[in-house]
C-alpha cells in the first residue's frame, strides 16, 4: 500500500511556476544588458562633455591669444584699445600705440630654419613683456609683427622712451639654434588723443608710421606725422 501510495503521489506545481522559472534568467539577462547599455551611454556622454569643454577652451584661447607667443592677438588688442579709449578722458592721460616689425626676420628663417624663427618670436615676446607695465598690452598680430598699447602717457617723450628701450632690448643678441642671432626692429607710433581717438584710426596711423620707419632705413622708431 505504501509503495502504491508513493507511486501515486506527487507535489503539484502551480500553473505559472514553469513559466516563471524560465523567465528569471531572461529577466536577469535583460537587466544586465540594460545596466551595461546605461553605463556605455553615460560614459560616452561624459567623454563628449569633456571633449566639448576642451574644444571650447581651445577656441577661446585661439580667439584671444596668439598660440606661438602666448601674447594677445589682434582681436583682443583692438578690444583693449577700445576699453582704454573709454577710460582715457577720465584719467586725464593719453596712450600710445606702437607697431613693431622685426627687421630682416626672413633671414633668420632662411639661415637657421623655421623652428629657430619660431623660437626667436617667443624670445622677442619675453623681452617685450619685461619692458611694459602691467596695465599695458602687448600683442602679436602674426608673422614678425608685434604691437603695444602704452597707457598713462603724459608726454610724447614717454612713448619715445619705451620705443628706445624696445629697440635696445631687441638689438641684443638672441640665442637660437645654438647660434647668436642679431636682429633689429622698426617701430611706428601713433598717440591718442593727439592723432585720433578710435581703434581704426590709431592702428592705421601706427601702421603708416611703421611703414615710414622701414622705408627710412629700419632699426628706428617713427611717430606718425599728420
Ligand atoms: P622687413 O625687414 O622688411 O620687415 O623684412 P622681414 O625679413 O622681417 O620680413 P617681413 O616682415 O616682410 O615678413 C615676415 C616674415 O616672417 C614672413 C614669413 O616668412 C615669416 N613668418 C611669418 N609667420 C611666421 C611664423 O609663425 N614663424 C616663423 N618662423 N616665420 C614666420
Ligand atoms: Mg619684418
Amino acid at each position: 500500500d505504501g509503495e502504491v501510495a508513493a507511486a501515486l503521489s506527487w507535489t503539484a506545481s502551480r500553473p505559472g511556476d514553469v513559466f516563471r522559472e524560465a523567465l528569471v534568467p531572461l529577466t536577469l539577462l535583460g537587466f544586465g544588458v540594460a545596466v551595461l547599455l546605461f553605463a556605455v551611454v553615460a560614459g560616452f556622454l561624459h567623454w563628449l562633455a569633456r571633449d566639448l569643454a576642451a574644444a571650447e577652451r581651445r577656441s577661446q584661447d585661439l580667439l584671444g591669444r596668439d598660440p606661438l607667443s602666448g601674447l594677445a592677438n589682434r582681436l583682443i588688442f583692438g578690444e583693449r584699445l577700445d576699453r582704454e579709449f573709454a577710460v582715457m578722458s577720465r584719467r586725464g592721460t593719453g596712450l600710445a600705440v606702437h607697431f613693431i616689425d622685426l627687421d630682416r626676420f626672413k633671414d633668420v628663417n632662411d639661415t637657421h630654419g623655421h623652428k629657430a624663427g619660431d623660437d626667436l618670436i617667443q624670445l622677442v615676446a619675453e623681452r617685450l613683456t619685461r619692458l611694459v607695465r602691467s596695465n599695458d598690452t602687448i600683442a602679436r598680430f602674426g608673422g614678425d609683427e608685434f604691437a603695444i598699447i602704452q597707457t598713462g602717457i603724459r608726454a610724447r617723450d614717454d612713448a619715445a622712451d619705451l620705443a628706445r628701450r624696445v629697440l635696445e632690448a631687441l638689438g641684443q643678441p638672441f640665442e637660437v639654434a645654438h647660434s647668436q642671432v642679431l636682429i633689429g626692429a622698426s617701430i611706428g607710433i601713433a598717440l591718442a588723443p593727439d592723432h585720433g581717438d578710435s581703434r581704426e584710426i590709431l592702428m592705421g596711423l601706427a601702421d603708416t608710421a611703421l611703414y615710414k620707419a622701414k622705408s627710412e632705413g629700419r632699426n628706428r622708431f617713427v611717430f606718425f606725422q599728420p
